[in-house]
């Protein structure tokens, strides 16, 4: 008889205030649909309930599970343990300081956001209610830039958000994509002042990391691209 169950060792990082880091090694049951959550949650459970992590819908919306699993941003909910090998390392994102184990603080990633002044300003003389049809080039252009969830894996996946701690990041740039295309907005000559300056659009090398692991299949490097073509056009005044 075959067993579609096997036993795997997840390699936790591990770390609260007042102790060293450390690796912490589970022993797993995984079954074809067992999750990285799945076994986060067993270990918490059945193991031991100082483990920390957070998620909240369980069902890959709202990417609050977000971490580095077997060297790579995945959220955990979405992940299944069939597809490693017998030992995985789960670690807490990149780029961002750790409150506790697998648990992060994200600050940083609204900070960033508000660096580009990612919050829609309403033009003055903006319609109380201003229709976009879905057939308007910005609009579609929009639509592929919007669904991003806030999960924070862009950037830590992002090698430039390491070495510039005032670069805004792939999220916070592919959000301000959405503002500049958006003609409802009215902070958008603002919003290119913080875009154009030293350690904003210039800064992103185009590596690609941040749209690799998107776990919502948004393209951040594509809009960093748009942005700069959108700011050379300006320059010129086209
Ligand atoms: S752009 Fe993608 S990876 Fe980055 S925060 Fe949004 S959903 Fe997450």
């Amino acid at each position: 008889m075959t067993t579609t169950t096997r036993t795997v060792t997840l390699r936790i990082f591990r770390w609260s205030s007042g102790e060293a880091e450390r690796s912490q090694a589970y022993r797993v049951t995984v079954g074809p649909d067992t999750t990285v959550l799945d076994a986060l949650v067993d270990i918490q459970r059945g193991e031991d309930s100082t483990l920390a992590f957070r998620y909240a819908c369980r069902v890959g919306m709202c990417g609050s599970c977000a971490m580095v699993v077997d060297g790579r941003e995945r959220w955990a909910c979405r992940t299944r343990l069939q597809s490693f090998g017998d030992r995985v390392d789960v670690r807490p994102l990149y780029h961002f300081p750790v409150l506790r184990d697998l648990a992060v603080d994200m600050t940083p990633f609204v900070e960033r956001l508000r660096a580009v002044g990612a919050a829609m300003t309403p033009a003055d003389d903006a319609p109380s209610y201003a229709r976009m049809p879905a057939d308007a080039p910005a609009r579609r252009e929009i639509d592929a830039a919007i669904e991003c969830i806030g999960c924070g894996m862009c950037v830590s996946a992002c090698t430039m958000v390491a070495h510039h701690p005032r670069f805004p990041g792939p999220a916070a740039l592919n959000r301000a994509l959405t503002l500049q295309l958006d003609a409802r907005d009215g902070a958008r000559d603002d919003r290119w002042a913080a875009l154009l300056s030293d350690d904003a659009l210039w800064r992103c090398h185009g590596q690609g990391n941040c749209t690799d692991v998107c776990p919502m299949g948004l393209a951040p490097t594509a809009s960093i691209i748009r942005l700069r073509q959108l700011a050379t056009r300006r320059l010129f005044g086209r």
